[in-house]
């Protein structure tokens, strides 16, 4: 039993993702209610230089379960992955009297965590929050759902237009080096195919989805694109089918930022309080430098280092099916 932990900071990093509001309640409550004193750090690791820290009550948290985007806000800050920008940060949590700290965020974000961990001895419990589901020791992270549903959706209007000028769409989704959310937004909209990172050969899982299409005299092709799967991305994808395939002329549909908004599903709420109170309970553990995840619907500790470095498949199976039901 960590006595020794008074203080808790938290901080919201990297990418926003729907959820983040929830488990910044979850922490704040799950730490007031273990007698601990909350510090919200505003603007990621670039708060935490700048010593943008302030006090939370439960009231400071009230109302924000259905909010979309971080109340915390969020940034990206090169400063915080020198040294010197650490050891500014170190003096925030010092000059504050933070004795452990907790941020919600992707890799990058535990990649920072982990080595002010190593080099200052602090604490740190990191709680996976990104649309891009990309963490290794999870089955999902926050905010995933969420975006899975709004590409989902996007891909659904999309699809109503396709069908009545008989189109090819290409739709470009977010996910950094990740598949997770083209491939699994492909299988809940019925799209003809999706192009990711993890399968190469991209020219042959086009050719097949398109000739897919003319085969089956299907009346509109959905063809979901990862925006990092191919050198510039959709746009690039749908001049190769301009060049081969004249008879189709493919429009292009970025999704964009409009993928990380919106009201957290229910889903996204549940794991971002579940996740938000393991932390607390992590700390109340005497666990160090770890990540709160999901295992099979159960909370799991898993080592920040690992969670980092290990590399989460995407799922042979959901890969199968994709293929199979797009015939
Ligand atoms: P998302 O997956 O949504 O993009 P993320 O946490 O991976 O989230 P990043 O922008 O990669 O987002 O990282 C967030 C912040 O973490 C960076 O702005 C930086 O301050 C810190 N960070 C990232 N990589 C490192 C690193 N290698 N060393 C130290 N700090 C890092």
């Amino acid at each position: 039993m960590s006595y020794s932990i008074k203080t808790i900071g938290v901080l919201t990093s990297g990418g926003d993702a729907p959820g983040m509001n929830a488990a910044v309640r979850a922490v704040t409550r799950a730490a007031i209610i273990n007698n601990m004193r909350v510090k919200a750090i505003f603007r990621g690791y670039k708060g935490l230089i700048d010593g943008e820290v302030q006090e939370f009550t439960s009231q400071d948290v009230s109302g924000i379960i259905q909010r979309g985007g971080t109340i915390l806000k969020s940034a990206r800050c090169a400063e915080f992955m020198t040294p010197e920008g650490r050891k500014k940060a170190y003096e925030t949590l010092q000059r504050e009297q933070i004795d452990a700290l907790i941020v919600i965020g992707g890799d990058g974000t535990f990649t920072g965590a982990r080595d002010l961990a190593q080099e200052y001895n602090i604490p740190i419990i990191g709680i996976p929050g990104t649309i891009d589901n990309d963490l290794w020791g999870t089955d999902c992270t926050i905010g995933y759902d969420t975006a899975l549903n709004t590409v989902m959706e996007c891909v659904d209007k999309l699809r109503d237009t396709g069908t009545s000028h008989e189109r090819l769409f290409l739709v470009e989704v977010m996910g950094r080096d990740a598949g997770f959310l083209t491939l699994n937004a492909a299988i809940a909209a019925g799209a003809e195919a999706a192009i990711i990172p993890e399968r190469e050969a991209v020219a042959e899982q086009l050719k097949a989805a398109v000739g897919q299409g003319q085969r089956k005299h299907k009346n509109s092709s959905i063809v979901l694109v990862q925006e990092h799967a191919v050198e510039g991305g959709a746009m690039a994808v749908a001049k190769v089918v301009e060049e081969h395939h004249p008879e189709y002329s493919p429009r292009v549909s970025i999704l964009g930022h409009l993928q990380r908004g919106g009201s957290p599903s229910a889903y996204d709420r549940i794991i971002a309080s579940r996740l938000g109170c393991a932390a607390i309970q992590a700390l109340l553990d005497d666990q160090r430098n770890i990540m709160v995840g999901i295992q099979n619907g159960e909370i799991a500790y898993v080592p920040l280092v690992k969670a980092i470095k290990q590399k989460k498949d995407i799922k042979q199976d959901e890969w199968e099916a994709l293929q199979t039901l797009s015939i």
